[in-house]
Parts: structure tokens; sequence; C-alpha cells
């Protein structure tokens, strides 16, 4: 191994050890942001160290082209990265990760176009096309995540014989993958033709799925480059990229499960079961009346209270009202002496982790933050709960309903406490699409309004005591 080789391969593990280490940071709010960086560092040292990777040497005339792409690559995301707002995190996460299965993808049709899959002996022509393929529905099946989430696609589509059709082209797809791999050189009809049916796979299987469950979507795809990545990188012999394809493989598995489970749904039930699918039918209520309140008198509740729970959902992302709720929050704690903790459901908002970014944003301090399994026991002895945001979550249906949609998910046990507040906008309902029990309590009350109009009431009522 000459000098230049033996440097590269020997980034690619320090690389490699910079994005496990990375991962592992990753794992806890305090220790995230840190990850994120060790993980980068880690993606700029293999992607400068490949420059010089012996297999650069056919291509050094095309220098130009990589640093072109790598430039327009780099600074498209770094502005769309700034810009984005929290909410819309889910689709530009589908939007990279489709980026990064075309990618794989294209390396694949690249390496089978010119013939050079076929120099490596089977079981790498093998990983090639199982690459292209997984690399090609998740590009596909991401950008539909996207349109869906950002929605530029605002129905679900549903085909007649829907799982028919896509168990057919699936079966299409995996017999041009074995002729491709019997073929004795390059096929190019027969890579255009896998290539055409791998799109349309990814499009088939995602149309038919419900923006409810599309994050959970997006990470099983995110799972999926991972693997299209790593299979690449055994096609051209990169340690990098099969390292990096295979963590993000597993980290992308793992974050689908949890969520799945957090749902308590099956990864086959999301894909195929067209759960919040939004039919246009008005969703049935409960029997009963909402009882609203003002933000004035709810504050002097709290005031009078001992101790309060505070559950954040996905309104308080949409409303950015994180500042102000923790200006409430901390007047609470100094001025009248109540006991505040915030209960956090795994999957409140749109992605795991969102409510507790937010609320470090908003600079709350870790020890006041509880996970479900947490807190849940505290419910019954709290003098009040303030649910801001928040439906799903916090919807005893799951727990007694076994028609809800949501039945057996974990639910934060709000309705338990000796009063609950909730602030929302109107009487819409959750993600799921279903109506909240909870909101027509004896014990609940309704402050109706934008979430940061509220907590700047709520705040201004305290300031009148
Ligand atoms: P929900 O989406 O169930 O409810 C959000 C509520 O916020 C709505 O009822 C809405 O009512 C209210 N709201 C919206 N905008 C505002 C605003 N500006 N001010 C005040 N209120 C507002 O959120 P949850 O966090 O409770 O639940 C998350 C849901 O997302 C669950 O169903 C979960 O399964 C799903 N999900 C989450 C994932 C994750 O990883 N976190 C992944 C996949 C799915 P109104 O319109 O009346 O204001």
């Amino acid at each position: 191994m000459d000098f230049w080789s033996f440097t590269v391969e020997a980034s690619y593990f320090i690389a490699a050890v910079l994005f496990i280490m990375g991962l592992k940071r990753m794992g806890s709010p305090k220790t995230a942001r840190g990850g994120i960086v060790w993980a980068g560092v880690g993606m700029v040292l293999a992607t400068v160290v490949t420059l010089w990777h012996p297999a650069m040497e056919a291509g050094v005339g095309r220098y130009f082209l990589i640093l072109l792409a790598i430039g327009i690559g780099g600074i498209g995301a770094w502005i769309s990265g700034k810009r984005v707002q929290m909410t819309a995190m889910p689709q530009m996460v589908a939007l990279y990760n489709g980026m990064g299965g075309g990618a794989a993808a294209a390396i694949a049709l690249v390496e089978m176009y010119s013939g050079a899959a076929w120099t490596h002996g089977t079981t790498v022509l093998i990983l090639a096309v199982a690459g292209a393929i997984i690399g090609a529905v998740s590009f596909s099946g991401s950008l539909v995540a996207w349109a869906k989430l950002e929605g530029v696609q605002k129905k679900t589509i549903r085909l007649p014989q829907q799982h028919l059709l896509n168990g057919g082209v699936a079966l299409a797809t995996v017999g041009l993958g074995v002729m491709i791999v019997m073929a004795e050189t390059s096929a190019p009809l027969l890579v255009t033709l896998l290539l055409v049916t791998t799109l349309a796979l990814g499009l088939l299987i995602t149309n038919p799925i419900g923006g409810a469950d599309m994050p959970v979507v997006i990470s099983l795809y995110n799972a999926l480059t991972g693997l299209a990545v790593a299979f690449e990188g055994f096609v051209l012999g990169n340690a990098a990229m099969i390292i990096a394809g295979t963590v993000v493989g597993s980290a992308g598995t793992l974050l689908t499960f949890l969520m799945a489970n957090a749902m308590n749904r099956s990864i086959t039930n999301v894909l195929f079961a067209g759960f919040g699918v939004d039919d246009g039918a008005e969703a049935e209520g409960p029997e009963g009346e909402m009882k609203s309140v003002e933000a004035f008198d709810a504050s002097a509740s709290f005031a009078y209270s001992d101790s309060l729970i505070i559950v954040p959902g996905y309104g308080l992302a949409v409303a950015q009202a994180q500042h102000k709720l923790w200006e409430f929050v901390q007047m609470l704690q100094k001025e009248h002496g109540v006991d505040v903790k915030f209960a956090i459901h795994p999957v409140a908002g749109r992605m795991p982790g969102h409510m507790n970014v937010l609320l470090a944003e908003a600079g709350v301090p870790y020890d006041m933050i509880y996970d479900l399994e947490d807190i849940n026991a505290e419910f019954p002895t709290a003098d009040a709960a303030l649910v801001i945001g928040a439906n799903d979550v916090v919807n005893p249906a799951a727990r007694t309903d076994e028609s809800s949609p949501i039945y057996g998910m974990p639910i934060l046990d709000v309705d338990k406490a000796r009063e609950v507040y909730v602030i929302k906008r109107g009487k819409g309902t959750g993600f799921s699409g279903v109506q909240n029990a909870l909101f027509f309590g004896d014990n609940t009350r309704m402050i109706f309004g934008d979430a940061k109009q509220v907590c700047s009431d709520l705040a201004g009522g305290l300031k009148q005591l």
C-alpha cells in the first residue's frame, strides 16, 4: 500500500470513529450539538481525502465538476438548513435523504451502464443491483414524502388493487435484477427498465400512505438509503461509504421501530393501512361541550397551584411559543413558588425529540423535562396540567376505545390531574384526525387562541395579580 492509499484509508478510519462518537453524543440533548459537529468533521474529512483516493486517478480531469457539485450542494444545504422552520424539519430530512438514495442508485447505474460492475465478481454485482433498487425506491419515495409534508401534493392517491399492483411491480423489479446479475456483461436495456420499475415502486408504495405516517416512512427510507450507500461502498471498495452507510442504516432502523412502537403501530401497518388518510369526513366527537376560560382567569389558578405539569405538542412548535411559555413558567416559579415540570411524549410534535429541541432553544433546564414513563404517575397528584398545542398524545381514547385509530398508543395521563387546561386555537382534531374526550372532561377548561398569544396573555395575567 503506497503512502496516499494508506493516508486515505487511515483518514476513513478516523472519519468512521468520528461518525460513531458523534452519533453517541446525539443521544443526549446536552451533548447533541457537539455530536453533530463531530459527525460533520468526520464527513468533511471523508469527503476531502476521497479526492486523493487511488480510484480518482482515472477522473483527475473531473476535479472541476466534483468541486462544482460539492459547492452547489454545500451552499444549497447551508442556505436551506439556516432557513428551515423546526416544523418543516421532517420534509427537509425527507429531501436530503432522497438525495442520498438517489446518489447511491446513480453510482450503481454508472457502474452497470459502463459494465464495470461485472468486473468485480458476482457478489459485488448483486450488491450493486440491490443498492440500485433500494436507493431508487428510497429516492422516489422520499420525494413523495417531501411533497406530501410540504403540501405540494395535497391528495393521497390510492389506486384500485393497489397492493396487487405494488406486488406486481416489486416482482418485475426483482426479476429484472436477477436477469442483470445473470447477464454476462452490461445490459443497458435491462438496467433502464430496472430504473423505471424501481422509481415507480417508490411512488406506488408511498402515495397511498397518509401524511400522519410520513415521519415513520421517512425514517424507514433513511435506513434504506444507508443500506444502499453501504452496498455501493462495496462496489467502489470505499470503506468510508460502507461504515457511514451501515451506521445510517442501523440508526434509521432503530429510529423507525422506536417511532412505530411509541405509536403502538407495526411497520406493516404503517406501510399498508392508510392510517391518517384524510377522506374528507368530519371527525365524530364525544358527547358534551367544551368549557372555555379566559387566559387571565387561568393564570390566577396556576399562580395558586402548588404543582403544575406542562405538556407541549405540535401546536407549540407551530406557534413558536416556547420563549413566551418559558417566560411565563419562570414567573410562576420565582414569584409564586409553583413546582413546574414539563412532560414530553416520545412522538409529540412531528419528529422524535421535537419538543426537547424547542424547550432547549428557549432555555428550559433539562432537569425540568420528564419522559412519559417518569412523569405519568405524577398526574393524579398534580394540582394542574397545562396542555399546549398537544392533542393525540393526551387523548384518553388511546387507553379505552378499542375502535380508535390510536388505541394502544401510550399517552400522558393528563386527564388524571385535578384541573386540566388546554391551549389550542379551536376545535380542530390532532394528527390522527380523531376527536379528544379530554377536551370535554368535567375538570378540563379550554383556553382558545394561538399558543404564543395565550402564553403572553398568561404572563400578562400574572403581572396583574
Ligand atoms: P397533534 O398533531 O395531535 O395536535 C396538535 C394540536 O395543536 C392540534 O389539535 C391543533 O388544534 C393545535 N394547534 C395547532 N396550531 C396551533 C397554534 N398555533 N396554537 C395553539 N394550538 C395549535 O399533536 P401532538 O403533539 O399531540 O401529537 C403528535 C402526533 O403526531 C401524534 O399523532 C403522533 O403519532 C404523530 N406523529 C409524530 C411523530 C414524531 O416523531 N413526533 C412521527 C409521526 C407521527 P387547533 O387546530 O384547534 O389549534
